[in-house]
């Protein structure tokens, strides 16, 4: 039996400082690190051979023990709106999708922080396949790189993302340890390069992380507020139990104030019935008004098994009117990608059931998407 090869190093986990002290160790001067990023990042190489400047000797050595390696696309959708969708395969043979929404003048990526999710809000169709695991580093920025490869990024053409939002698979915020290094990765100017508050992590509410992010990160921040009162949110959020409105919007207040920044995006998605009432729109209005605060309205995208429906087109633009008159900024979500089910909380949600089929030499494990 062969020995067993210490599995590579991932470059695409490493922060700036981490990949220089990864070169160090090497005996290798920072520059390096910052040569390498310039090879993975701005030119989109992922093969170190390739990485001409870095000296023979270097690559060789690199090679041997580290590699770029990102999760591997088993299906990819195109909606006829544009939206694309792709289901990913990581190592470990688990499945997440991620999805990119092509707007005039802007790209965003939808990317996962988690396989399933343990927030358990009732109208998510993650929360119904349980929780599995956190994504690693690598994996979230892999994500990234992955889509610029597939939507063609070439290091002279226009950027096709220009933002990426954590709203795909997962409470980013419970994953902390990993997703506040790779969102560092995503705005650093010799990564990613995308400029600062156009990385948005979106929580349920962990207020304590979401006080750090505050005190430690310039990542931008949504917030899923969902309803207007403690009851009904309970019922929808659960983690409202822990920590209930009015201290998850002190740590709103607290972000804003130490991030400087304008705003804090309250996402509030309408189920017909349930929470898109006038009497709901007035509660949300005394608990925002004055406030550096801006809703965003998003209907409800169905899935099998789900006991909600979407508002109906009037009670969306009354709900927005009414939180518009009475002081608060409200936009409606455009729902895009519905063909292919790419819109929010429909990812991975129609996959119940696991299969193993055979891609190429491998046996994976993969999810049986209904549609
Ligand atoms: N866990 C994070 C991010 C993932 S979800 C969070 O809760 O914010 C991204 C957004 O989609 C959240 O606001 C979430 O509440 C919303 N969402 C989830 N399921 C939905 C559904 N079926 N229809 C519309 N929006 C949904």
């Amino acid at each position: 039996m062969g020995e067993l090869a210490a599995p590579k190093t991932n470059l695409l986990g490493l922060t700036r400082s981490e990949l220089e002290a990864f070169v160090a160790g090497m005996g290798e001067k920072p520059f390096r690190a910052r040569q390498l990023m310039k090879w993975m990042y701005r030119r989109a190489v992922g093969d170190i051979e390739a990485m001409t400047d870095l000296g023979k000797d270097f690559r060789q050595r690199l090679a041997a023990v580290a590699e770029i390696r990102t999760p591997e696309v088993i299906v990819s959708q195109r909606s006829a709106d544009g939206t694309r969708k792709w289901l990913l395969r990581l190592e470990s043979g688990q499945a997440i999708e991620m999805v990119f929404i092509p707007e005039p003048g802007r790209g965003t990526l939808c990317i996962s922080s988690q396989v399933g999710c343990t927030m358990d809000c009732t109208f998510c169709s993650t929360a119904q396949q349980g929780f599995n695991r956190n994504l690693d580093t690598a994996e979230i920025v892999g994500q990234v790189w992955l889509a610029n490869r597939e939507l063609g990024y070439s290091p002279d053409g226009d950027r096709v993302i220009t933002n990426v939002v954590f709203m795909g698979m997962g409470e980013p915020l419970a994953n902390y340890r990993n997703v506040v290094p790779a969102a560092e990765v995503m705005m650093d100017d010799l990564g990613l390069d995308l400029s600062r508050r156009r990385v948005t992590i979106s929580t349920s509410g962990l207020v304590p992380q979401m006080i750090r992010i505050a005190d430690e990160t310039n990542v931008a921040l949504a917030v899923s507020l969902h309803a207007p009162n403690d009851e009904l949110r309970s019922e929808l959020v659960p983690i409202n139990r822990r920590h209930p409105i009015a201290e998850l919007l002190d740590a709103c207040w607290h972000y804003v104030e130490k991030q400087n920044a304008r705003s804090v995006t309250f996402e509030y998605v309408m189920l017909d019935g349930v929470n898109d009432r006038p009497e709901h729109a007035r509660q949300l209005v005394a608990l925002l008004r004055g406030r550096p605060a801006k809703v965003n309205l998003i209907p409800f995208n169905p899935f099998p098994g789900t006991r909600y429906r979407r508002s109906n087109e009037e009670a969306i633009v009354r709900f927005r009117d009414l939180l518009i008159k009475g002081g608060v900024i409200a936009t409606i979500r455009r729902t895009r990608g519905d063909d292919i089910d790419a819109a929010c909380g429909q990812l991975v949600g129609r996959v119940n059931d696991r299969t193993t089929i055979r891609l190429g030499q491998k046996l994976v494990q993969v999810a049986v998407v209904q549609s």
